[in-house]
Protein backbone atom coordinates (compact mmCIF):
# COMPACT_ATOMS: atom_id res chain seq x y z
CA UNK A 1 0.00 0.00 0.00
CA UNK A 2 0.96 3.63 -0.58
CA UNK A 3 3.02 5.32 2.00
CA UNK A 4 2.01 8.91 2.84
CA UNK A 5 4.98 11.37 2.43
CA UNK A 6 4.54 13.02 5.53
CA UNK A 7 7.69 15.56 4.05
CA UNK A 8 4.86 17.55 1.91
CA UNK A 9 3.10 18.99 4.83
CA UNK A 10 6.67 20.77 5.35
CA UNK A 11 6.20 22.41 2.00
CA UNK A 12 4.88 26.35 1.72
CA UNK A 13 1.63 24.87 -0.14
CA UNK A 14 0.65 22.51 2.17
CA UNK A 15 1.33 24.93 5.45
CA UNK A 16 -1.25 26.55 4.86
CA UNK A 17 -3.74 23.81 5.15
CA UNK A 18 -1.79 22.51 8.27
CA UNK A 19 -2.27 25.89 10.17
CA UNK A 20 -6.34 25.77 9.13
CA UNK A 21 -5.97 21.79 10.38
CA UNK A 22 -4.37 22.96 13.36
CA UNK A 23 -6.65 25.93 14.63
CA UNK A 24 -9.53 24.27 13.88
CA UNK A 25 -8.19 21.08 16.05
CA UNK A 26 -7.71 23.52 18.77
CA UNK A 27 -10.92 24.95 18.50
CA UNK A 28 -12.45 20.97 19.43
CA UNK A 29 -12.97 20.07 16.03
CA UNK A 30 -12.25 17.51 13.86
CA UNK A 31 -10.17 18.86 10.30
CA UNK A 32 -8.16 16.54 8.11
CA UNK A 33 -6.80 16.76 4.58
CA UNK A 34 -9.43 15.39 1.44
CA UNK A 35 -9.53 14.51 -1.69
CA UNK A 36 -7.37 15.19 -4.37
CA UNK A 37 -4.57 16.19 -2.52
CA UNK A 38 -4.17 12.87 -0.17
CA UNK A 39 -5.08 11.01 -3.53
CA UNK A 40 -1.71 12.87 -5.17
CA UNK A 41 0.86 12.90 -2.37
CA UNK A 42 0.07 9.10 -2.20
CA UNK A 43 1.07 9.02 -5.60
CA UNK A 44 4.19 11.23 -5.02
CA UNK A 45 2.70 13.97 -7.20
CA UNK A 46 2.23 17.29 -6.21
CA UNK A 47 -1.14 18.41 -5.23
CA UNK A 48 -2.35 21.01 -7.50
CA UNK A 49 -4.26 22.26 -4.07
CA UNK A 50 -4.17 21.59 -0.41
CA UNK A 51 -7.95 21.19 0.34
CA UNK A 52 -9.56 20.55 4.19
CA UNK A 53 -12.07 18.93 5.79
CA UNK A 54 -13.83 18.95 8.99
CA UNK A 55 -17.37 18.52 11.15
CA UNK A 56 -17.42 22.38 12.15
CA UNK A 57 -20.30 24.06 10.22
CA UNK A 58 -19.23 27.04 7.61
CA UNK A 59 -20.56 28.78 10.42
CA UNK A 60 -18.28 27.86 13.01
CA UNK A 61 -15.42 27.86 10.59
CA UNK A 62 -16.00 31.24 9.84
CA UNK A 63 -16.33 32.21 13.51
CA UNK A 64 -12.89 30.56 13.89
CA UNK A 65 -11.38 32.31 11.69
CA UNK A 66 -12.99 35.61 11.82
CA UNK A 67 -15.81 36.73 8.82
CA UNK A 68 -12.96 38.82 7.77
CA UNK A 69 -10.28 35.91 6.73
CA UNK A 70 -12.97 33.86 5.09
CA UNK A 71 -15.15 33.81 2.04
CA UNK A 72 -18.24 32.10 1.66
CA UNK A 73 -17.83 30.32 -1.41
CA UNK A 74 -20.25 27.32 -1.58
CA UNK A 75 -21.83 28.19 1.68
CA UNK A 76 -24.91 26.25 0.17
CA UNK A 77 -22.73 23.03 -0.18
CA UNK A 78 -20.83 23.91 3.25
CA UNK A 79 -17.48 25.03 1.28
CA UNK A 80 -15.65 28.02 3.26
CA UNK A 81 -12.72 29.60 1.54
CA UNK A 82 -9.70 30.97 4.66
CA UNK A 83 -7.65 33.44 3.86
CA UNK A 84 -3.66 33.02 5.11
CA UNK A 85 -2.78 36.06 7.11
CA UNK A 86 -1.54 38.90 6.22
CA UNK A 87 1.66 38.56 5.19
CA UNK A 88 3.16 34.93 5.59
CA UNK A 89 5.58 32.71 3.21
CA UNK A 90 2.73 31.46 1.53
CA UNK A 91 1.49 35.09 0.50
CA UNK A 92 5.34 36.03 -0.59
CA UNK A 93 5.77 33.03 -2.83
CA UNK A 94 2.48 33.11 -4.31
CA UNK A 95 2.04 37.15 -4.27
CA UNK A 96 -1.55 36.51 -3.83
CA UNK A 97 -3.62 35.24 -0.32
CA UNK A 98 -4.69 32.40 -2.23
CA UNK A 99 -7.79 30.80 0.15
CA UNK A 100 -7.73 26.97 0.87
CA UNK A 101 -11.34 25.61 0.63
CA UNK A 102 -12.62 24.19 4.14
CA UNK A 103 -15.70 22.17 3.40
CA UNK A 104 -18.22 20.77 6.34
CA UNK A 105 -18.03 16.77 6.35
CA UNK A 106 -21.63 16.32 4.08
CA UNK A 107 -23.99 13.79 2.64
CA UNK A 108 -25.77 15.26 -0.69
CA UNK A 109 -28.93 14.95 -1.14
CA UNK A 110 -31.03 13.71 -4.30
CA UNK A 111 -29.69 14.58 -7.17
CA UNK A 112 -32.82 15.53 -9.72
CA UNK A 113 -30.67 17.31 -12.42
CA UNK A 114 -28.15 15.25 -13.40
CA UNK A 115 -25.77 17.94 -12.19
CA UNK A 116 -25.89 19.32 -8.60
CA UNK A 117 -27.76 18.06 -5.32
CA UNK A 118 -31.01 19.45 -4.44
CA UNK A 119 -29.63 19.85 -0.96
CA UNK A 120 -27.05 18.76 1.55
CA UNK A 121 -27.44 17.07 4.91
CA UNK A 122 -23.84 17.88 7.43
CA UNK A 123 -22.84 14.73 8.13
CA UNK A 124 -19.51 12.48 9.32
CA UNK A 125 -16.50 12.11 7.75
CA UNK A 126 -17.43 8.45 6.52
CA UNK A 127 -20.66 10.23 4.88
CA UNK A 128 -18.89 12.41 3.27
CA UNK A 129 -16.44 10.36 1.94
CA UNK A 130 -18.98 8.26 0.45
CA UNK A 131 -20.57 11.00 -1.46
CA UNK A 132 -17.18 11.78 -3.20
CA UNK A 133 -16.73 10.30 -7.45
CA UNK A 134 -14.31 7.83 -6.89
CA UNK A 135 -12.37 5.54 -4.69
CA UNK A 136 -9.13 7.04 -4.74
CA UNK A 137 -11.19 10.85 -4.36
CA UNK A 138 -12.52 9.23 -1.45
CA UNK A 139 -9.80 9.69 1.51
CA UNK A 140 -8.85 12.02 4.22
CA UNK A 141 -5.45 12.56 5.75
CA UNK A 142 -4.90 12.64 9.90
CA UNK A 143 -2.42 15.10 10.00
CA UNK A 144 -1.97 14.55 13.81
CA UNK A 145 -2.65 11.03 14.30
CA UNK A 146 -0.42 10.77 10.48
CA UNK A 147 -3.34 8.40 9.28
CA UNK A 148 -4.94 7.87 5.80
CA UNK A 149 -8.32 7.42 6.61
CA UNK A 150 -9.80 5.33 3.72
CA UNK A 151 -13.76 4.49 4.18
CA UNK A 152 -13.95 3.33 0.43
CA UNK A 153 -11.21 1.26 -0.66
CA UNK A 154 -9.27 3.93 -2.79
CA UNK A 155 -5.57 2.94 -1.00
CA UNK A 156 -5.92 -0.47 -2.70
CA UNK A 157 -6.99 0.40 -6.04
CA UNK A 158 -4.45 3.58 -5.78
CA UNK A 159 -1.96 0.87 -5.59
CA UNK A 160 -3.84 -1.13 -8.71
CA UNK A 161 -4.02 1.97 -10.89
CA UNK A 162 -7.68 1.42 -10.66
CA UNK A 163 -10.42 4.07 -11.30
CA UNK A 164 -13.64 2.88 -9.68
CA UNK A 165 -16.86 4.97 -8.46
CA UNK A 166 -18.00 4.94 -5.33
CA UNK A 167 -20.64 2.59 -4.33
CA UNK A 168 -22.92 1.47 -7.63
CA UNK A 169 -21.20 3.21 -10.98
CA UNK A 170 -24.65 3.64 -12.90
CA UNK A 171 -25.79 5.40 -9.47
CA UNK A 172 -23.45 7.76 -9.34
CA UNK A 173 -23.28 8.81 -12.97
CA UNK A 174 -27.45 9.17 -12.83
CA UNK A 175 -26.24 11.40 -9.97
CA UNK A 176 -24.13 13.71 -11.71
CA UNK A 177 -23.46 13.19 -15.30
CA UNK A 178 -20.03 15.18 -15.37
CA UNK A 179 -18.20 12.66 -13.26
CA UNK A 180 -18.28 10.54 -16.46
CA UNK A 181 -16.03 12.68 -18.16
CA UNK A 182 -14.19 13.08 -14.87
CA UNK A 183 -13.52 9.67 -14.85
CA UNK A 184 -11.79 9.60 -18.43
CA UNK A 185 -9.52 12.44 -16.96
CA UNK A 186 -8.30 11.06 -14.03
CA UNK A 187 -7.54 7.60 -15.75
CA UNK A 188 -5.52 10.28 -18.86
CA UNK A 189 -3.95 12.03 -15.86
CA UNK A 190 -2.90 9.62 -13.24
CA UNK A 191 -2.27 6.42 -16.03
CA UNK A 192 -5.13 4.57 -14.23
CA UNK A 193 -7.44 2.06 -15.99
CA UNK A 194 -11.18 2.43 -15.43
CA UNK A 195 -12.82 -0.12 -13.52
CA UNK A 196 -14.90 -2.80 -15.70
CA UNK A 197 -18.24 -1.87 -14.01
CA UNK A 198 -17.55 1.75 -14.03
CA UNK A 199 -16.12 2.00 -17.45
CA UNK A 200 -19.15 -0.06 -18.93
CA UNK A 201 -21.40 2.30 -16.84
CA UNK A 202 -20.21 5.23 -18.62
CA UNK A 203 -20.65 3.45 -22.41
CA UNK A 204 -24.46 2.82 -21.01
CA UNK A 205 -24.75 6.61 -19.97
CA UNK A 206 -22.76 8.55 -22.20
CA UNK A 207 -25.49 10.52 -24.22
CA UNK A 208 -26.21 12.17 -21.25
CA UNK A 209 -23.16 13.53 -21.34
CA UNK A 210 -24.84 16.63 -22.87
CA UNK A 211 -26.62 17.64 -19.91
CA UNK A 212 -22.97 19.06 -18.80
CA UNK A 213 -21.93 22.53 -19.23
CA UNK A 214 -19.59 23.46 -22.09
CA UNK A 215 -17.32 24.73 -19.64
CA UNK A 216 -17.48 21.97 -17.41
CA UNK A 217 -16.84 19.91 -20.26
CA UNK A 218 -14.11 22.08 -21.81
CA UNK A 219 -12.35 22.44 -18.43
CA UNK A 220 -11.96 18.39 -18.18
CA UNK A 221 -10.96 18.21 -21.96
CA UNK A 222 -7.71 20.73 -21.01
CA UNK A 223 -6.93 18.43 -17.72
CA UNK A 224 -7.23 15.69 -20.75
CA UNK A 225 -4.99 17.49 -23.42
CA UNK A 226 -2.17 18.46 -21.64
CA UNK A 227 -1.78 15.02 -20.11
CA UNK A 228 1.47 12.70 -20.83
CA UNK A 229 -1.21 10.09 -21.95
CA UNK A 230 -3.90 12.02 -24.33
CA UNK A 231 -3.85 10.05 -26.94
CA UNK A 232 -5.22 7.14 -24.79
CA UNK A 233 -7.37 9.82 -22.95
CA UNK A 234 -9.28 10.45 -26.30
CA UNK A 235 -8.91 7.09 -27.38
CA UNK A 236 -10.80 5.94 -24.58
CA UNK A 237 -13.59 9.13 -24.81
CA UNK A 238 -14.27 7.06 -28.28
CA UNK A 239 -14.18 3.80 -26.81
CA UNK A 240 -16.68 5.05 -23.72
CA UNK A 241 -18.79 6.43 -26.49
CA UNK A 242 -18.25 10.01 -24.82
CA UNK A 243 -16.38 11.22 -27.89
CA UNK A 244 -19.93 10.84 -29.86
CA UNK A 245 -21.38 13.72 -27.73
CA UNK A 246 -18.52 16.16 -27.06
CA UNK A 247 -16.38 15.83 -30.01
CA UNK A 248 -17.84 13.55 -32.82
CA UNK A 249 -14.84 14.03 -34.96
CA UNK A 250 -12.96 12.08 -32.88
CA UNK A 251 -14.40 9.10 -34.58
CA UNK A 252 -12.46 9.40 -37.94
CA UNK A 253 -9.10 10.38 -35.74
CA UNK A 254 -5.55 8.42 -37.75
CA UNK A 255 -4.79 7.22 -33.83
CA UNK A 256 -0.95 6.28 -35.12
CA UNK A 257 -0.05 9.37 -36.64
CA UNK A 258 -1.65 11.29 -33.61
CA UNK A 259 0.01 9.72 -31.26
CA UNK A 260 3.60 10.23 -33.14
CA UNK A 261 3.02 13.90 -33.37
CA UNK A 262 1.99 14.28 -29.39
CA UNK A 263 4.55 12.30 -28.14
CA UNK A 264 7.10 14.41 -30.27
CA UNK A 265 5.46 17.22 -29.01
CA UNK A 266 6.48 17.13 -25.26
CA UNK A 267 4.28 18.17 -23.22
CA UNK A 268 2.14 20.16 -25.69
CA UNK A 269 0.24 22.96 -24.54
CA UNK A 270 -3.57 22.85 -23.98
CA UNK A 271 -3.31 25.13 -28.03
CA UNK A 272 -1.02 23.35 -29.42
CA UNK A 273 -2.22 19.52 -28.26
CA UNK A 274 -5.58 20.74 -29.64
CA UNK A 275 -3.81 21.58 -33.10
CA UNK A 276 -1.78 18.73 -33.34
CA UNK A 277 -5.21 16.59 -32.80
CA UNK A 278 -6.93 18.70 -35.57
CA UNK A 279 -4.44 18.38 -37.94
CA UNK A 280 -4.98 14.74 -38.09
CA UNK A 281 -8.43 14.73 -38.41
CA UNK A 282 -10.03 14.74 -41.54
CA UNK A 283 -12.23 17.43 -42.69
CA UNK A 284 -11.88 21.32 -42.33
CA UNK A 285 -10.10 21.33 -39.39
CA UNK A 286 -10.77 24.98 -38.74
CA UNK A 287 -14.14 24.23 -39.09
CA UNK A 288 -14.46 21.94 -36.30
CA UNK A 289 -12.46 24.57 -34.10
CA UNK A 290 -15.45 26.73 -34.05
CA UNK A 291 -17.83 24.24 -33.63
CA UNK A 292 -15.76 22.91 -30.48
CA UNK A 293 -14.48 26.37 -29.32
CA UNK A 294 -18.76 27.46 -29.43
CA UNK A 295 -19.49 23.85 -27.55
CA UNK A 296 -16.74 24.09 -25.18
CA UNK A 297 -16.49 27.84 -24.03
CA UNK A 298 -12.70 28.21 -25.05
CA UNK A 299 -11.59 31.59 -24.50
CA UNK A 300 -10.87 33.60 -27.36
CA UNK A 301 -7.04 33.61 -27.01
CA UNK A 302 -6.98 29.45 -26.81
CA UNK A 303 -8.79 29.59 -30.31
CA UNK A 304 -6.99 32.38 -31.75
CA UNK A 305 -3.88 30.34 -31.11
CA UNK A 306 -5.14 27.08 -32.37
CA UNK A 307 -6.37 28.90 -35.24
CA UNK A 308 -2.82 30.36 -35.84
CA UNK A 309 -1.70 26.72 -35.53
CA UNK A 310 -3.63 25.49 -38.07
CA UNK A 311 -3.16 28.31 -40.44
CA UNK A 312 0.48 28.18 -40.56
CA UNK A 313 1.87 24.99 -38.70
CA UNK A 314 2.77 23.44 -42.38
CA UNK A 315 4.67 26.71 -43.98
CA UNK A 316 6.60 26.48 -41.28
CA UNK A 317 7.35 22.73 -42.13
CA UNK A 318 8.46 23.42 -45.02
CA UNK A 319 9.96 27.13 -44.78
CA UNK A 320 13.57 25.99 -45.43
CA UNK A 321 14.32 28.01 -48.39
CA UNK A 322 11.76 30.62 -47.74
CA UNK A 323 12.26 34.44 -47.91
CA UNK A 324 13.07 35.38 -44.44
CA UNK A 325 9.86 38.91 -45.28
CA UNK A 326 7.46 36.02 -45.71
CA UNK A 327 8.43 34.08 -42.59
CA UNK A 328 8.83 36.62 -40.16
CA UNK A 329 5.68 38.07 -40.03
CA UNK A 330 4.33 34.65 -38.80
CA UNK A 331 7.04 34.21 -36.31
CA UNK A 332 6.45 37.73 -34.47
CA UNK A 333 2.69 36.68 -34.33
CA UNK A 334 1.42 36.23 -30.51
CA UNK A 335 0.61 32.86 -31.03
CA UNK A 336 4.19 31.88 -32.86
CA UNK A 337 5.31 29.52 -29.71
CA UNK A 338 2.00 27.58 -30.60
CA UNK A 339 2.38 27.81 -34.44
CA UNK A 340 6.03 26.29 -34.14
CA UNK A 341 5.75 23.92 -31.48
CA UNK A 342 2.84 22.10 -33.26
CA UNK A 343 4.74 22.26 -36.69
CA UNK A 344 7.69 20.62 -34.92
CA UNK A 345 5.07 17.96 -34.18
CA UNK A 346 3.92 16.99 -36.90
CA UNK A 347 7.80 17.42 -38.59
CA UNK A 348 10.16 16.83 -35.93
CA UNK A 349 13.26 16.97 -38.46
CA UNK A 350 12.51 19.27 -40.80
CA UNK A 351 14.93 22.18 -41.43
CA UNK A 352 12.04 24.29 -41.11
CA UNK A 353 11.20 24.15 -37.81
CA UNK A 354 14.69 24.10 -36.69
CA UNK A 355 15.56 27.52 -38.84
CA UNK A 356 11.70 28.56 -37.16
CA UNK A 357 12.88 27.22 -33.24
CA UNK A 358 16.16 29.03 -33.14
CA UNK A 359 14.59 32.72 -34.59
CA UNK A 360 12.01 32.52 -32.04
CA UNK A 361 14.71 31.57 -29.22
CA UNK A 362 17.20 33.91 -30.51
CA UNK A 363 17.68 37.64 -30.35
CA UNK A 364 14.52 39.36 -30.13
CA UNK A 365 16.28 42.42 -31.96
CA UNK A 366 17.34 39.89 -34.91
CA UNK A 367 13.80 38.42 -34.91
CA UNK A 368 11.98 42.22 -35.28
CA UNK A 369 14.17 44.86 -35.84
CA UNK A 370 13.25 47.89 -35.91
CA UNK A 371 11.58 49.44 -39.02
CA UNK A 372 14.25 51.83 -41.33
CA UNK A 373 11.19 54.27 -42.07
CA UNK A 374 7.77 54.39 -40.63
CA UNK A 375 4.36 55.74 -41.85
CA UNK A 376 5.77 59.22 -40.25
CA UNK A 377 8.72 59.58 -42.86
CA UNK A 378 6.40 58.88 -45.37
CA UNK A 379 3.50 61.78 -44.04
CA UNK A 380 7.14 64.17 -44.04
CA UNK A 381 6.62 63.34 -47.68
CA UNK A 382 3.15 64.60 -48.32
CA UNK A 383 1.98 60.68 -48.97
CA UNK A 384 -1.43 60.11 -47.49
CA UNK A 385 -1.97 56.80 -45.94
CA UNK A 386 -4.09 54.57 -48.13
CA UNK A 387 -3.21 51.16 -49.70
CA UNK A 388 -0.31 52.97 -52.11
CA UNK A 389 1.10 54.11 -48.83
CA UNK A 390 0.98 50.15 -47.26
CA UNK A 391 2.43 48.54 -50.14
CA UNK A 392 5.55 51.07 -50.43
CA UNK A 393 5.76 50.49 -46.29
CA UNK A 394 5.35 46.56 -46.82
CA UNK A 395 8.28 46.90 -49.72
CA UNK A 396 10.44 48.97 -47.74
CA UNK A 397 9.82 46.42 -44.77
CA UNK A 398 10.32 43.35 -46.65
CA UNK A 399 13.45 44.35 -48.42
CA UNK A 400 14.88 45.16 -44.96
CA UNK A 401 14.29 41.81 -43.77
CA UNK A 402 15.62 39.77 -46.53
CA UNK A 403 18.58 42.23 -46.16
CA UNK A 404 18.21 44.39 -49.28
CA UNK A 405 18.26 47.48 -47.61
CA UNK A 406 20.37 47.89 -44.87
CA UNK A 407 20.34 51.65 -43.69
CA UNK A 408 17.89 54.44 -43.07
CA UNK A 409 19.54 56.47 -45.82
CA UNK A 410 18.71 53.55 -48.34
CA UNK A 411 15.36 52.94 -47.49
CA UNK A 412 14.30 57.01 -47.60
CA UNK A 413 15.20 57.06 -51.11
CA UNK A 414 12.62 53.98 -51.13
CA UNK A 415 10.24 56.86 -51.24
CA UNK A 416 8.57 58.23 -54.10
CA UNK A 417 8.90 62.12 -54.64
CA UNK A 418 6.15 64.23 -55.46
CA UNK A 419 7.88 64.88 -58.74
CA UNK A 420 7.69 60.72 -59.54
P1 LIG B 1 -7.63 18.24 -9.17
O1 LIG B 1 -7.72 19.35 -8.17
O2 LIG B 1 -6.30 17.74 -9.49
O3 LIG B 1 -8.46 18.54 -10.37
P2 LIG B 1 -9.31 16.87 -7.31
O4 LIG B 1 -9.52 15.42 -7.01
O5 LIG B 1 -8.85 17.74 -6.20
O6 LIG B 1 -8.35 16.95 -8.54
P3 LIG B 1 -11.53 18.63 -7.52
O7 LIG B 1 -12.43 18.88 -8.68
O8 LIG B 1 -10.66 19.73 -7.03
O9 LIG B 1 -10.66 17.37 -7.91
O10 LIG B 1 -12.47 18.09 -6.35
C1 LIG B 1 -11.99 17.86 -5.03
C2 LIG B 1 -12.62 16.59 -4.48
O11 LIG B 1 -14.04 16.75 -4.40
C3 LIG B 1 -12.40 15.34 -5.33
O12 LIG B 1 -11.19 14.70 -5.00
C4 LIG B 1 -13.61 14.50 -4.97
O13 LIG B 1 -13.44 13.86 -3.73
C5 LIG B 1 -14.70 15.54 -4.77
N1 LIG B 1 -15.46 15.81 -6.01
C6 LIG B 1 -15.20 16.74 -6.95
N2 LIG B 1 -16.11 16.72 -7.93
C7 LIG B 1 -16.97 15.75 -7.62
C8 LIG B 1 -18.16 15.24 -8.23
N3 LIG B 1 -18.59 15.73 -9.39
N4 LIG B 1 -18.81 14.25 -7.60
C9 LIG B 1 -18.39 13.75 -6.41
N5 LIG B 1 -17.28 14.18 -5.80
C10 LIG B 1 -16.58 15.16 -6.37
MG1 LIG C 1 -8.57 19.87 -6.28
Amino acid sequence: MPEFPIEILKTPEAAEAVRIITELKNAGFVAVLAGGCVRDALLGRKPKDFDVATDATPESVREVFGKRSTLAFGESFGVIGVLPPRSTAAEETSHKRMPTEVATFRADGNYSDGRRPDSVTYGDAEADALRRDFTINGMFYDVFDSRVIDYVGGLEDLSKGHLRTIGKAIQRFEEDKLRMLRAVRFATTLGFSIEHKTFAAIQNHASDISVVSGERIGAEMRRVMTAPAVDFGLETLVDTGLSLHIWPQLQTMNWTEFSRSIQAAKQPTFETAMAIALFHLPGDSLHTLRLIFDDWKLSVAERRAVEAALTHAETITQCDGLAWSRLQPILVDTDAPTIVATARALAPKSRGVARAGRALSGDPNELNPPPLVTGADLISTGMRPGPEFKAILQSIRDDQLDGKLKTREEALQRIPTGDE
